[in-house]
C-alpha cells in the first residue's frame, strides 16, 4: 500500500471509525421534528389540528401514521403581571391555553403527534429580564401582548442553557441549572402523563451540567445537530467545540456520586441535520433529497422544522408542501416507515435487526458511502489514487 494511503487512512482514522461504528439501518425512516410548539399564540390550535389531519392521511408499510416529534415548550411569559423586577410564567395546562393542549393531546392520542421536551421556557428568563432593562424591543416584548412568540426575541436571548444577557455570554450556575431541569421536567410529566425522554435544547445550546441534570431526572437521548454549542461567542454566535457527534453515541458527561464513584451520564445522541422549512422555500423535492441521502447512508431522516411555518401567512402553503413530501415519499419508498425520534433511538441502542444491519458486508458498504461525508476526504482519496481501491470494495460489498 503507497504510503500516501497509509498517511490518509491514519489521519481521518478516528473519523472513519465512527462512522463505522454508526448504527446502519436497513430501512429508509422519516421523521418530521418541529420545535417551539405548546405555551404561546392560540393559533397553534388551528394549526395544529391541520397537521394533525395530513399527517393521518399518510400510513407506512406497517399501517403507522406519519409522525410528527413537536418540541414543545411549557411556559411562556405573563404579560399581564410581568414587571421590570419580576418575572411571571403562565404554564401550558394553565385553562386560557387548553385549545392548543387538547389539539396538541388529540395528536398524540391518534399517534401522529409525539412530544418532546424543549424546554420549560424558550430562554432563560433572568437573562431576558436584565436584557430588558436596556433593550427597549425585549421590554416590550415581556410586557406587551399576551402570549408573545419567542421567534421574536433576539437569537442569542431564545438559548435557554446560557445567561445572553451580555455577550459573549456567560455559563449559568450549576445549582440553578439542577432546579430548573427538575422543575421543567416534572411540569412536562404532569402535563403529558409520561417522563420526558427526548430533550431537544432550544437553539442547540447546551452542556455537561444540563445533561447531567437532566440524566437524572429521566431524559435518556439529545436531539443534536451534529455538534454541541455551549454558549454564544461576542457576535451572538452559537460557539462550542466543533467535535462531530454521530447517531447513537454516548455522551461523554459523567454523574459522580459522593461515595466518589463516576457513572457516564447515560445520555446518548441523535444527529438532526436536514431541514424542511416550507416558509423558507424548502419544497417537497428537498425533503424527498434528504430522506434519499440519508436512506443511502443507512441514516433515519429526521427533519427539522419549527411552528412558524404552519402558522400566519405560510400556513396553507407549508401544508401542502408537507403533504406532497409525505406522498412522494411513499411512493418513492414502498418500505418506507415511520417512527418517533424515541423509537429510532430505541431501536439503535438494542440493535433492532429487523431495522438495523450487523452484516459485516452491509457495515463496510455503508461506512464507506459515509466517508464521502468527510471534509475533504472523497478529493484527498481521489488525489492520492486510494479512491479507486475503496470504490471497488464498494462495488464488492454491495
Ligand atoms: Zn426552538
Amino acid at each position: 500500500m503507497p504510503l500516501v494511503w497509509a498517511l490518509l487512512l491514519l489521519v481521518y482514522a478516528k473519523r472513519l471509525a465512527a462512522l463505522w461504528h454508526e448504527p446502519v439501518w436497513r430501512v429508509p425512516v422519516l421523521v418530521v421534528e418541529s420545535d417551539d410548539w405548546g405555551a404561546g399564540p392560540l393559533e397553534q390550535a388551528a394549526a395544529l389540528t391541520a397537521i394533525h389531519a395530513v399527517l393521518l392521511r399518510h400510513r407506512d408499510a406497517t399501517g403507522q401514521p406519519a409522525k410528527m416529534t413537536l418540541g414543545v415548550i411549557l411556559a411562556v411569559v405573563d404579560t399581564a403581571t410581568t414587571t421590570a423586577s419580576a418575572y411571571q410564567r403562565v404554564v401550558f395546562d394553565d385553562a386560557r391555553l387548553a385549545p392548543v393542549l387538547d389539539a396538541l393531546r388529540g395528536g398524540i392520542a391518534a399517534g401522529v403527534f409525539v412530544p418532546q421536551l424543549h424546554g420549560m421556557e424558550h430562554y432563560w428568563p433572568p437573562a431576558v429580564l436584565a436584557a430588558a432593562q436596556t433593550d427597549s424591543v425585549v421590554a416590550a416584548w415581556l410586557t406587551g401582548a399576551a402570549w408573545p412568540a419567542t421567534e421574536a426575541l433576539p437569537s442569542a436571548l431564545q438559548s435557554r442553557w446560557t445567561d445572553a444577557r451580555v455577550l459573549p455570554s456567560l455559563s449559568l450556575p450549576v445549582a440553578e441549572i439542577d432546579v430548573a431541569a427538575a422543575l421543567e421536567t416534572a411540569t412536562f410529566a404532569r402535563i403529558f402523563g409520561q417522563a420526558a425522554r427526548v430533550a431537544v435544547p432550544t437553539t442547540f445550546v447546551w452542556n455537561d451540567a444540563v445533561e447531567r441534570a437532566w440524566a437524572a431526572h429521566g431524559v435518556r437521548y439529545i436531539v443534536t445537530p451534529g455538534t454541541r454549542h455551549t454558549g454564544r461567542d461576542a457576535a451572538g454566535k452559537p460557539i462550542g467545540d466543533g467535535r462531530v457527534i454521530r447517531n447513537g453515541e454516548r455522551s461523554h458527561s459523567g454523574v459522580r456520586y459522593p461515595n466518589g464513584e463516576r457513572r457516564n451520564s447515560g445520555i446518548r445522541y441523535l444527529v438532526r441535520d436536514q431541514y424542511f422549512e416550507p416558509a423558507l422555500g424548502h419544497d417537497a423535492a428537498r425533503g424527498l433529497a434528504a430522506l434519499a441521502r440519508q436512506t443511502l447512508l443507512g441514516r433515519p431522516a429526521l427533519l427539522e422544522t419549527h411552528r412558524f411555518n404552519f402558522i400566519g401567512t405560510a400556513a396553507a402553503a407549508s401544508l401542502q408542501t408537507l403533504d406532497v413530501m409525505l406522498t412522494e415519499a411513499r411512493g418513492a419508498y414502498p418500505g418506507l416507515r415511520f417512527m418517533s425520534t424515541e423509537q429510532i433511538a430505541e431501536a439503535m441502542l438494542q440493535t433492532d435487526t429487523a431495522l438495523l444491519e450487523t452484516g459485516l458486508r452491509w457495515r463496510l458498504r455503508a461506512g464507506l458511502t459515509r466517508s464521502h461525508t468527510l471534509p475533504r476526504f472523497a478529493r484527498l482519496a481521489r488525489l492520492s489514487g486510494l479512491a479507486l481501491p475503496l470504490w471497488i470494495m464498494q462495488q464488492l460489498s454491495a
